[in-house]
């Protein structure tokens, strides 16, 4: 049997007033028809990254719409780990080849965590490369099954998407971050844009308080007298480390006694974390300004909130990136971000709110300056940013807009249902469709969550209007 994941119980109830209550209420109206329906997410690691996170408040909430849903984690030995961040890397873009040893490694153990898939469910959500080869190794049997790929699949290492992509050959349906993600030759039909969101109501997110957020960073040893920049995310390349160090020290230049935070999580599925880590030490040891923390050393939930909610500035200077959810964390605490201009980043700052999007370590250095010199300025972006995370990045829209896909696999519907409720771009449902920004095309009208998506629709509206889009209004097309 896999290893399941206990989550507890916890009730959507709980969001009214915090999320928006039409989301809400559409959420319960979908679920009231699926009932009993069991749902299986099965990724590859119980804690550690944005999956976990994500799952660990979503199992419950579908419970307590009463769906039967289960977390399950696959298992594998280092040398599987190794193939799978490679594999990973590779589907970001990497060069990187597989050998035969590898390819059979990620076989065997798929072959074996399949052979312990016992029970059957009515779908199945597949997370990242990972366990993408179950369906194909343990039959798919009366399960419809979704691939819910979270990286950066645009342009992939070719051979490493050929051999991943021999694997998703059986899936029903898929679910992406954004549709610049879709890889070219997809061998999944039904394709839904969905990006993630975040839990406002996790011990990571809920509001804490000045005064208990001050004692538990002073507690760890920062120094809340100087201004402090946090970075939070795994030690890996893809997120930039070294280039917030060097970003840092420009800033710290023009802003004395700035000192940084880096506080970076340890996957088990992320073996590449130790080097990484070690190279921050060695980048950092000579620094008394730069504290480095890891969720092995005492930095967990209620650390990271703190850090989120009290840093003048959070930076996330990713090259490349998934969605990012660390980015709408820090808006929902009202702190401004600066981020790198990479995967579902821009979507969180749209139309420049929540903070400054930037390309290089210069670029980020100025951006950090320009906000820790201008506090009335930050605290506006703080504000506007956390608005736009209530309306569209919280954990009810991102159930809703993934019950959709599943109601519409177990009931046999090829394409989605009609509505002019979802942005075409970014997939997600919108709180107000009515007025939302809007963009004609062909005679009809399309709504949107933002300018930005909006502006990237004007460019090539052909794209979003075809397979996997939603069906527009025909009134009030402008
Ligand atoms: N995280 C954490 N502790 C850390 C580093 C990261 O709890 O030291 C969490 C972070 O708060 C976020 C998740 O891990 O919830 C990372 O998700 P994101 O989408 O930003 O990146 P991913 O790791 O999935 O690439």
């Amino acid at each position: 049997m896999l290893q399941s994941v206990d989550t507890g119980e916890r009730s959507l109830e709980a969001y009214r007033g915090v999320a928006p209550d039409p989301i809400l209420d559409r959420l319960r109206d979908l679920a009231d028809g699926l009932r009993g329906l069991r749902v299986l997410h099965l990724n590859a690691t119980p804690y550690g990254g944005g999956v976990s996170e994500l799952l660990r408040s979503a199992i419950p909430i579908l419970s307590d719409l009463g769906l039967v849903a289960e977390w399950k984690v696959i298992s594998g030995d280092e040398s599987f780990f190794s193939v799978t961040k490679a594999i990973h890397n590779g589907l970001q873009g990497a060069e990187r080849s597989l050998s035969e040893a590898e390819r059979a490694t990620y076989a065997a153990t798929s072959e074996r965590n399949a052979a312990l898939l016992e029970e059957v469910y009515d779908v199945i959500v597949v997370h990242d490369p990972q366990p993408a080869a179950i369906p194909s190794l343990h039959g798919k049997g009366e399960s419809r099954w979704i691939w819910r790929c979270h990286i950066d699949t645009a342009s992939p290492n070719p051979e490493v998407w050929a051999f991943l992509r021999s694997y998703l050959e059986g899936y029903d349906g898929a679910i992406f971050t954004l549709r610049d993600f879709l890889p070219p030759d997809l061998p999944i039909a039904r394709v839904e844009i969905v990006p993630p969101a975040i839990d406002p109501l996790s011990p990571k997110n809920i509001d804490l308080g000045e005064q208990t957020a001050r004692q538990v960073l002073d507690w760890i040893g920062v120094d809340l007298d100087r201004p402090l920049v946090t970075q939070v995310s795994r030690f890996d390349p893809w997120k930039d480390p070294l280039g917030v160090i060097a970003a840092y020290r420009l800033a710290r230049e023009e802003v004395t006694g700035l000192q940084l935070a880096l506080a970076g999580s340890m996957a088990l599925d992320d073996p590449e974390g130790w080097d990484i880590y070690g190279e921050i030490q060695e980048a950092s040891a000579a620094d008394p300004l730069i504290h480095v923390f890891t969720n092995l050393t005492g930095v967990g939930n209620v650390e990271v909130n703190a850090f989120q909610r009290l840093s003048e500035v959070v930076v996330q200077k990713s090259i490349r990136e998934g969605f990012g959810l660390v980015v709408s964390e820090a808006l929902w605490k009202e702190t401004p971000v600066v981020a790198g201009r990479a995967g579902g980043i821009p979507l969180q700052l749209a139309d420049g709110v929540g903070g400054a999007l930037v390309d290089s370590v210069e670029e980020c250095a100025r951006a950090m300056v320009a906000l820790l010199r201008d506090p009335g300025r930050a605290a506006e972006l703080g504000r506007s940013g956390r608005e736009r995370v209530r309306e569209h990045f919280l954990l009810p829209r991102l159930l809703l807009d993934e019950l959709t896909l599943m109601s519409d696999l177990v009931a046999g519907v090829p394409r989605p249902a009609p509505s002019s409720e979802r942005d075409p771009v970014c997939g997600m449902t919108l709180v107000e469709p009515e007025s939302a920004p809007s963009a004609g095309f062909r005679g009809l009208a399309y709504r949107f969550c933002s300018d930005h998506c909006r502006a990237r629709f004007e460019l090539a509206p052909e794209r979003y209007v075809g397979r996997g889009g939603p069906a527009p209004s025909t009134e009030g097309a402008p």
